[in-house]
């Protein structure tokens, strides 16, 4: 079933794949492999793979869920739903045709609107011509870091209809960032035991960046030892804006949709 999440920008997670191995340095203190480890001592079935001991850990094997497939025909009001919070659809181990078949399900609830997040943009720009976009489905690329800037070019070879970034956890300035093509940027910083610091100045960079370009900006938090330690206020308010080519449906906080 879908899970209702304490993510800002989404409404309920959906995993047609569970776990994942770490790529780069956004993926540090990823959660999900946490997570992952918890859920297999409690016995849930769809952790039961152990990946990698390098890049992965117990319980968080790449795994495809064929029977969640079915998942999103039968929620009953329409839902924004974050696609694979506990994977990563467009990791090498996901079977191209397994792909299609998430494509496949999203076109055909058009009621929902999907979030596809990944830090795999080169697999992702190579198999872009290979799948039929829904108009219902925004995908979006991680940049953590500067080094991670080459996944914005990746998006922008996509034929989605509404591209977006995660500039989080935001663990440098992104300054050579370029917005043309793309729809909405989510911004913040890191949080948990581990947490790496984030500077105002990138985020403002980035929100700056944002308004000049006429593009919805979404701050989600500033991070620390819990997620909502450090707040989401940036010069005194919250930044909520939302692409407007898909209408969410209802998410549960006000937001700003920029038109
Ligand atoms: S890509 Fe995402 S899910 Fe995979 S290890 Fe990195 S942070 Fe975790």
């Amino acid at each position: 079933m879908a899970r209702r999440t304490a993510i800002e920008w989404t409404e309920v997670t959906w995993n047609p794949t569970t776990g994942c191995d770490q790529v780069s340095a956004g993926c540090d203190n990823c959660y999900a492999l946490t997570l992952a480890k918890r859920l297999k001592a409690m016995g849930a079935e769809k952790y039961q793979n152990d990946g990698d001991t390098r890049t992965s850990g117990p319980g968080f094997g790449l795994t495809v869920h064929p029977s969640a497939l079915r998942q999103p025909y039968s929620w009953r009001t329409p839902q924004v739903v974050f696609v694979n919070s506990m994977s990563d659809l467009f990791h090498a181990r996901v079977p191209l045709d397994f792909v299609r078949e998430v494509f496949k399900v999203i076109s055909e609830t058009p009621q929902h609107t999907y979030q596809v997040l990944t830090k795999r943009s080169s697999r992702l720009r190579k198999v872009a011509h290979l799948l039929e976009w829904p108009a219902n489905l925004w995908m979006g690329v991680s940049v953590e870091n500067h080094d991670a800037l080459y996944r914005v070019d990746d998006l922008r070879k996509v034929p989605a209809q509404v591209k977006f970034l995660s500039c989080e956890p935001l663990l440098g300035p992104l300054s050579d960032l370029k917005l043309a093509g793309l729809d909405w940027v989510i911004a913040g910083g890191e949080s948990g035991p581990a947490h790496r610091p984030i500077s105002s100045d990138w985020v403002c960079e980035i929100r700056d960046l944002c308004q000049g370009s006429q593009i919805p900006f979404f701050f989600k938090q500033w991070g620390g030892r819990t997620p909502k330690a450090g707040g989401r206020l940036l010069d005194g308010r919250t930044w909520d804006e939302l692409p407007a080519r898909t209408q969410p449906s209802d998410l549960t906080k006000p937001h700003v949709v920029i038109a």
